[in-house]
This record gives C-alpha cells, sequence and structure tokens, in this order.
C-alpha cells in the first residue's frame, strides 16, 4: 500500500508547490504590472511603463509648435520658443504679416488587457491664422505645409511620413509591446499552470481522508473509532467509499 502511495503523494507535493508558485506569480504580477499599468495609462505619457525602447519610432514628426511667417519677402519658419521679438512678435503687430500657428500633437495611446500590447502612435497637424484665430485658409495653408514640410525633411523626418503628416494631417502607427506581449504571456501560462494544479488539492484532500480511515480514525473528528461503520463521537460514516 505505501509503495504506491509514496511517488503519487510526491506528484501532488509538487502540483501543490506548481499551485502556490503560480499563485504567488499571479498575485505579484497583479500588483507590480496590472495595478500600475491601469493606473498610469490615464496619464500622458505611457512610456516608461514596460514599453521601454521597444516602441520608440525613429524619423517620426516631433510634437512641436512653429510659427510661419507670410510676409511682403518669401515665408519663412520661426521657432516659437527660439523666435525672437523680430522674428513673429514685430511682424505680428506690424499686421503686414500673416502668422500661422502650425502645432502637430501626439500622444502614444497604449491597448492591452493585463498590461500593454500595443502602442499606437499618432501625429495630428493644425494650422490656424493666428490673427483671426481661423483654420488657415487653403492658400495659406499650401505654404505652411511648403515652408514647414521642407523644415521636417530638413531635420531627418522621413519623406513619406512628412507627406502622409501634410496630405491628411494626421499620421498613426501601431507597434507591438514586447514586454507587455511577453509579460501576458507568462500569466497566461501560469494561470494555466494554476488551473490544471487545482485537481491536486481536492486528491491531497481525498487521500488524507483514506489514510485516516484505514487507520481507524474519524477524518472528521480525529476519534479513534476503529473498525466501526459510524463514528460513536459525531456520528459520521466511516465505511463508505470502501465498498
Ligand atoms: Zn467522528
Amino acid at each position: 500500500m505505501h509503495a504506491t502511495a509514496g511517488p503519487c503523494s510526491r506528484f501532488r507535493l509538487r502540483s501543490l508547490w506548481v499551485l502556490a508558485l503560480s499563485l504567488l506569480f499571479l498575485i505579484f504580477n497583479f500588483i507590480m504590472v496590472a495595478l500600475p499599468w491601469h493606473w498610469v495609462r490615464t496619464k500622458a505619457d505611457l512610456r516608461p511603463l514596460l514599453l521601454g525602447d521597444s516602441v520608440r519610432i525613429t524619423g517620426w514628426p516631433p510634437v512641436e509648435n512653429v510659427f510661419v511667417v507670410i510676409g511682403p519677402d518669401s515665408p519663412r519658419l520661426v521657432r516659437v520658443d527660439s523666435g525672437s521679438f523680430e522674428d513673429w512678435e514685430l511682424p505680428l503687430a506690424s499686421r503686414l504679416h500673416t502668422i500661422l500657428d502650425v502645432r502637430v500633437t501626439g500622444m502614444p495611446r497604449a491597448d492591452g488587457l493585463w498590461s500593454p500590447l500595443w502602442v499606437t502612435h499618432r501625429r495630428a497637424l493644425s494650422i490656424v491664422n493666428i490673427s483671426t484665430g481661423q483654420p488657415a485658409d487653403e492658400a495659406e495653408r499650401a505654404l505652411a505645409l511648403g515652408v514647414y514640410g521642407n523644415d521636417l525633411v530638413s531635420r531627418g523626418v522621413k519623406a513619406p511620413l512628412v507627406d502622409a503628416l501634410l496630405g491628411h494631417g494626421e499620421v498613426r502607427a501601431v507597434r507591438p509591446a514586447w514586454g507587455g506581449i511577453a509579460n501576458e504571456a507568462l500569466v497566461l501560462l501560469a494561470f494555466a499552470a494554476f488551473l490544471a494544479s487545482m485537481g491536486s488539492v481536492a486528491d491531497l484532500l481525498a487521500a488524507r481522508r483514506r489514510r485516516l480511515l484505514e487507520a481507524g480514525i474519524c477524518p472528521d473528528c480525529r476519534y479513534h473509532a476503529g473498525r466501526l461503520d459510524r463514528c460513536p463521537e459525531c456520528g459520521g460514516w466511516l465505511r463508505y467509499g470502501e465498498g
């Protein structure tokens, strides 16, 4: 009897270890990954968590704000942060110039369940005439796009991307978040291991009950009932399952 019970219970013990470890991993992962991930996904910058450098897009139009000054001379581009008084405030005051506010917005957006799986990058372009506060008209827009497009290309942004941004006013790219995908795979694996080893708990309890019955001990109250059919202490049946 004990010869066959040995390897069997060792297997059950191993299953229990798998159960405990997979459960620990799932809890640890939930606290360290899933919860923080769902907290930060509402914030502006999603990159630091799990995304790392795997989703960096090179040669991508930068998020920025520039002015295109259109006057008697050829239109020119002025950086808002580095431009001087003469560059854009003076032309604006002179009213001889049209100043177009060119903004490129963008924010990575990540989607996933337990952890991020995909990151969508988006760049959107808006051109507004500062004097009127209205979107630039056709002619102004064409001028602004020409000046800004040349500037982007000269700064190393890929020409097809520039064309796409200027043409549609928006570019989009969806990239897999490998860190998140790897984590999701581990979570699924741990969950599968947890489910597969869950039966071992019931097995272990049944085996323990059988051992107690064989030793003449009531499994419910631990009374030494010997070979009786019912436990004189708690009234539980002791012989069922043996027939
Ligand atoms: Zn009993």
